[in-house]
């Protein structure tokens, strides 16, 4: 079994787009093993996309994630970092409209940036997410 970080961002949450993801995720072989309605500071959403500081978009991806509550979720099931990846599609959610019109950001995106949900990319980065929303929780 494997483990994902899961969110589904504020433009998710506000466009009352919860219970369809998570037919989606549950309909998939997914578990939902924690989740929980956080509403990000500046600071925290700063520390969670530490990586694109240097970003010229980052300053309004902090506003847009600082925007309402998100709801995090650690999901499991075999391989769950890349099939949550597939299923939610490529960044730009204009894009994943036209060439994966079945994806979640395809669903319920609007942009590069408001995009609707997220997903770890690797085992390092699920292991940091899942500890940054949840602390060290036990995985038997
Ligand atoms: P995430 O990490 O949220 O799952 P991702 O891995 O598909 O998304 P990243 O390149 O890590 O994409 O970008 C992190 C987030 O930054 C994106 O989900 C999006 O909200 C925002 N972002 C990425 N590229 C752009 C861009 N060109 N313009 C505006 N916002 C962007």
């Amino acid at each position: 079994m494997e483990r994902t970080l899961a969110m589904i961002k504020p433009d998710g949450l506000s466009g009352n787009h919860m219970e369809k993801i998570k037919e989606v995720i549950l309909d998939s072989g997914f578990e939902i093993v924690e989740e929980a309605v956080v509403q990000l500071d500046a600071q925290r959403a700063s520390l969670f996309y530490v990586e694109h500081s240097s970003r010229s978009f980052f300053d309004s991806l902090v506003k847009y994630m600082t925007s309402g509550p998100v709801l995090v979720m650690i999901l499991e099931r075999p391989d769950a970092i890349l099939h949550w990846r597939v299923l939610i599609g490529p960044t730009d959610a204009r894009k994943a409209k036209t060439s994966h019109p079945n994806s979640i950001r395809a669903m319920c995106g609007v942009d590069s940036e408001k995009n609707c949900v997220h997903g770890s990319d690797s085992p390092q980065s699920a292991a940091r997410e899942i500890l940054f929303f949840f602390g060290d929780v036990r995985s038997d």
